[in-house]
């Protein structure tokens, strides 16, 4: 067998690499909504496709349905600016994730959220968690 004949089975099938990298995307919060907490069913472009936003991780955030629905075309940090449920924890995690620095962008977000990281164990340990009494 030839190296040239070593097909990759994301090659073969892109709707495979799509679903993998949409499973990464939820994990890294934990299947949480990046704006409110509530579970993750959509992935949101927080520059909306319509005003050329790519479909790239630092441009995609976990969204649950009625976050993604509601923000629309708007842009994301005015429009979550705008919410009950606003916390500036995690407008800086949505901050940090658009530049591209996750670990920021998560560690973030398990500031904002105390049950984050019983969820998401296995990405990173919190030290503080042995700290609390
Ligand atoms: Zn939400």
């Amino acid at each position: 067998m030839h190296i040239n004949d070593a097909v990759f089975l994301e090659d073969l099938c892109p709707k495979f690499r799509l679903r993998q990298w949409r499973k990464s995307i939820h994990r890294f919060t934990g299947k949480s909504c990046i704006y409110c907490g509530k579970p993750s069913e959509s992935i949101d472009h927080v520059l909306p496709r319509s005003q050329g936003g790519l479909s790239t991780t630092e441009n995609c955030v976990p969204a649950c349905l009625s976050c993604n629905g509601d923000k629309s075309d708007e842009n994301a940090l005015y429009w979550y600016r705008r919410q009950k449920f606003y916390d500036p924890r995690r407008a800086m995690a949505i901050r940090a994730w658009l530049e591209g620095d996750l670990r920021l962008a998560i560690r973030l977000l398990q500031w904002a959220n105390p049950n984050f990281r019983r969820s998401n164990k296995n990405y990173e340990t919190d030290e503080s968690e042995y700290k609390a009494a």
